[in-house]
């Protein structure tokens, strides 16, 4: 065999390498289909050396002994994430169109960074943005790009708006603070810390009120102590514990009359504004400078995407830009390049799964499959509220519902959630408000049904 021959066995179309397809994807179709994916448990790693190690070799153990070994060990040790009964943290429920167009972004190689070499694949992201920036009231300029995660994504407003004001500061010839300084709610996420870490920026957060809602008569009070030292304020549209909504609208006031940037973290809420009984919440977003919402949270996609959102898509761009000469080529031109307007430079065009899905079913299913996770918390809160051994700690504003199992420690907690995941019936794992120890249930899939929580509350009777 010649070099390049050996060399292409892995890529060239052969009996071989068709066959391999053929495997991965009629695994791929029936893990789409299945009706009953098992919630599955994650298994020790002494467990998995046992019986998965080895897997690596000189020669390969070929397409269908690897498929074998993912369908039957490695995948039943991996929490099935869009189980009905998969409560916790924040689930994930992609739908049909979006999952299985997955692979097809997979198996077209396509670099979404750039105009040039993506824009069939970015224009159809940009035609999701500007849909969900028209949503969120957003001028029509507005625009973005899809991103890893939420982590990312409010990492990269927060660099943005950080580069407006070292600007202002530049283009007036003031001096720039020692520190900057980022101010957001006691209940903010915990990746807006992270992001001020890695940025090296302080975070000032403003109390919460009693109903776990950062308002404008907060966030003035950090203002007036920290003056021009602060370069963006971030709100909460959904906290992820609650579902909490800041007060928006008193937040943008506020912003807008000392033009300072005002970020939105909505990675899990944002996509109530889709559901006209919920989106009077989130009154103010109109006003924001940056936004996020994560389509692998309720806009079900798979993981993962975070779509962000600028108001001025130039400004972020003047902050996120890289700069090389092998780049020269792509950033001279005037495209639309995504890669320019995150901490990123490579991409996915991570967009595209939600965009088919989107096509493929329009806007009003999106609202009805959000609003069943708003009804349906609100009802089971009922349930919660009627009964005497459970307490529920605060209305649901979104989709989250917290409450408590009178008398039970969290030793108790931990003990049912166990019973509650080997059983199969659900994964709902403990949590914590203002130091006790709560039970929570995040909802996202429309397949989550109130017979299902109702089977669960039976259980911590
Ligand atoms: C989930 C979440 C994040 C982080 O998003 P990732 O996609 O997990 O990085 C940030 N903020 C809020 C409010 C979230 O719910």
């Amino acid at each position: 065999m010649s070099d390049q021959a050996a060399a292409a066995r892995m890529h060239e179309t052969s009996a071989e390498s068709t066959a391999t397809v053929d495997v991965v994807l009629d695994y791929a179709r029936r893990r789409a289909l299945f009706e009953d994916v098992p919630l599955d448990e994650p298994r020790a790693r002494e467990e998995l050396e046992r019986v998965a190690s080895g897997s690596i070799t000189d020669g390969g153990i070929g397409a269908q002994r690897a498929i074998d070994l993912f369908e039957h060990v490695l995948a039943p040790a991996c929490i099935t994430t869009d189980h009905p009964g998969y409560l916790s943290f924040i689930p994930s429920a992609p739908t049909k169109a979006a999952l299985s167009f997955d692979t097809v972004v997979s198996a077209s190689s396509v670099y979404g960074g750039s105009w040039m070499e993506g824009a069939g694949a970015v224009f159809a992201e940009n035609e999701v943005l500007h849909w969900l920036a028209h949503e969120f009231g957003l001028p029509a300029a507005a625009g973005g790009v899809f991103v890893q995660g939420g982590t990312i994504g409010n990492l990269s407003a927060l660099v943005a708006a950080r580069d407006r004001a070292r600007r202002r500061h530049r283009e007036a010839g003031t001096r720039a603070p020692e520190r900057w300084v980022v101010v957001c709610s006691s209940e903010a996420h915990s990746s807006i810390a992270s992001a001020a870490d890695i940025m090296d920026v302080d975070v000032r957060t403003a109390a919460a009120g009693a109903d776990g809602r950062l308002s404008g008569d907060a966030v003035a009070a950090v203002l007036d102590e920290c003056g021009d030292a602060v370069f963006a304020v971030v709100a909460t549209g959904g906290t992820t514990n609650f579902g909490i909504v800041d007060d928006i609208a008193s937040i943008a006031e506020l912003t807008r009359a000392r033009d300072v940037w005002l970020h939105i973290d909505g990675a899990y809420g944002l996509a109530a504004m889709l559901v006209p009984r919920t989106r009077g919440l989130f009154d103010g977003v109109q006003h924001a400078d940056s936004v996020i919402v994560d389509p692998h949270k309720w806009l079900f996609a798979p993981f993962d995407a975070c779509a962000l959102l600028y108001r001025d898509p130039a400004g972020a761009r003047a902050a996120h830009t890289q700069r090389a000469e092998y780049l020269d080529h792509l950033t001279d031109k005037p495209d639309w390049n995504p890669s320019d307007l995150a901490v990123q430079l490579t991409r996915r065009a991570r967009g595209l799964p939600l965009w088919f899905s989107l096509a493929t079913h329009g806007t009003q299913q999106y609202r009805d499959a959000v609003e069943h996770g708003i009804v349906l918390a609100r009802d089971i809160a009922d349930e919660i509220a009627r009964r005497p051994a459970l307490g529920l700690v605060r209305e649901p504003q979104l989709s989250v519902v917290v409450f408590r199992r009178e008398g039970w420690t969290l030793a108790d907690y931990q003990d049912w959630s166990d019973r509650l995941l080997e059983s199969q019936k659900g994964f709902v794992v403990p949590s914590s408000h203002a130091g006790e120890p709560v039970l929570r249930f995040a909802i996202i899939s429309p397949m989550t049904t109130m017979g299902l929580l109702v089977e669960i509350l039976d259980t911590l009777e």
